[in-house]
């Protein structure tokens, strides 16, 4: 069945496919920024970046697929959380670079095969704005910072429109950053190091400094995935002007096109509005486990909006998630171990199939549900599980008075587990011994329990 996905540079709705010879799907997803714990909204975008993910597997082969997710462990944010805890930069973006992957585990998202850091790429980095310098796209500023100048790049502006909206988003980011700019709508590409950067500067030709945010999108996803790739995704956000910068980059460095295919899920809105701390509306998954609810229920909520729209989040929502995992669990455990109709749940394939239609699908999915469990093949209800990356065993949610550094490596050991990586269950057992607390294997969960002294 063939994938048709929105492409935001074309506007159309596009079957997805391989532009190499060797049939390799090339996905690269914008990642997170460590300094804090990822919020709803967040996972949100990696949960649907994930079912993409599965649906790749399904249609070419899970060796067919090359997925990238880098991780942002060095711009302002990350060095401001540094500096405002004493503490070095990798040691911070350590800690958030595990909660990442303790709660992605938690939501059952499958690992990117490479999940490069800027940080492991400024060589990469400093090469490709050394190509842009020599190509005449870069320019030094006395300070020793380099900026892109977006004058050079007929193309820019095509993914956002953002030439029809009279670059206004370019005088903002003038008033922003306008120091040593040629133009206003021009942007770093390395930063001179400043003093609040303390210790988290590097070598290049322009001087000490970092790289900007955009040109590691566009180092490491050619570091990684060539100079094209197939598929380029992120929140709606990254659009403009993280994407449109990547675009930019990356073509006048390679002289070819960069991205086949660029897709954009929308944000999640909490009770209607915008998540912030100030409206006391950000949640991330440690909340929602803390008032009882399980990861999985998350999933399944997130999978309830479609992803090219809005979705306004509330706890109601996840008692109704919780609600139909219940209902499938029961289901599955109805079926038949052989034989039914392997064909039935083609339907539930093709809303995904269709521009990832996943509010489609799990209304498909209970339609079938509902008629019963007669004539329904096992083997084919949990090909529709992996591709919407549902788990029923999920572990049930630790109680709220558990620490959640505790739940953490509960979850981390438990994700060992399914993935049997032993060794790695066994150390982190060791560990949460070590903190007092014991965990109890069930066939479909844990439950964490304070050894008794
Ligand atoms: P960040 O860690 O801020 O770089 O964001 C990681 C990803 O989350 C990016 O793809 C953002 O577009 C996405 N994102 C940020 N806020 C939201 C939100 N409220 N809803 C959905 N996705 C979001
Ligand atoms: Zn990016």
């Amino acid at each position: 069945m063939a994938i048709r996905l929105h492409d935001s540079l074309s506007r159309e709705v596009r079957e997805l496919k391989p532009s190499h010879a060797d049939g390799v799907i090339r996905f690269y997803n914008c990642g997170p920024t460590v300094y804090a714990p990822a919020h709803i909204g967040n996972f949100r975008t990696f949960v649907v970046n994930d079912v993409i993910r599965r649906l790749l597997e399904l249609e070419f082969g899970a060796d067919k697929v090359k997925h990238v997710r880098n991780l942002t462990d060095v711009d302002d944010k990350t060095i401001k959380r540094a500096r405002d805890e004493g503490r070095p930069l990798a040691d911070v973006t350590r800690q958030w670079t595990e909660k990442f992957h303790a709660d992605c585990a938690a939501l059952h998202c499958l690992t990117p095969h490479v999940e490069p850091t800027a940080t492991g790429h400024i060589r990469e980095q400093v090469d490709m704005i050394e190509v842009l310098m020599q190509k005449g796209n870069a320019y030094r500023a006395p300070d020793g910072s380099v900026y892109f100048k977006v004058s050079s790049f007929d193309g820019y502006g095509r993914l956002s429109r953002v030439k029809e909206r009279e670059l206004q988003m370019g005088s903002a980011l003038k008033a922003v950053d306008a120091d040593e700019k040629e133009d206003g709508s021009d942007f770093a590409l390395w930063k001179a190091h400043k003093p609040d950067d303390g210790a988290n500067a590097w070598d290049s030709p322009w001087g000490r400094g970092r790289p900007g945010w955009h040109i590691e999108c566009s180092a490491m996803s050619k570091k990684h995935l060539g100079a094209t790739i197939d598929l380029h995704t992120g929140g709606v956000d990254l659009l403009f002007p993280h994407h449109e910068n990547e675009i930019a980059q990356s073509e006048c460095c390679n002289g070819t096109a960069f991205a086949q295919h660029w897709y954009h899920s929308e944000h999640l809105l909490v009770d209607g509005k915008k998540m912030s701390k100030s409206l006391g509306n950000l949640y991330t998954l440690d909340d929602l486990k803390a008032k009882g609810f399980s990861p999985m229920a998350l999933r399944y909520a997130l999978l309830m909006g479609h992803p090219r729209k809005q979705l306004n989040f509330t706890l109601d929502s996840l008692h109704a998630a919780e609600k139909a995992l219940g209902t499938l669990r029961q289901f599955r455990a109805s079926l038949a171990p052989a034989g039914g109709d392997a064909a039935l749940f083609a339907p539930v394939h093709a809303a995904l199939a269709d521009d990832l239609n996943t509010p489609g699908s799990l209304g498909a999915l209970f339609t079938i549900v509902n008629r019963g469990p007669q004539g329904v093949e096992l083997a084919a209800f949990d090909r529709v599980l992996f591709a919407l990356g549902l788990k029923l065993d999920a572990p049930v949610a630790p109680k709220a008075d558990i620490p959640a550094d505790i739940a953490d490596l509960a979850a981390k050991r438990w994700a060992a587990k399914q993935a049997k990586d032993f060794a790695a269950a066994d150390t982190l057992r060791n560990e949460l011994t070590a903190a007092g607390w014991s965990m109890l294997d069930r066939k479909d969960g844990y439950s964490l329990e304070p050894v008794r002294k």
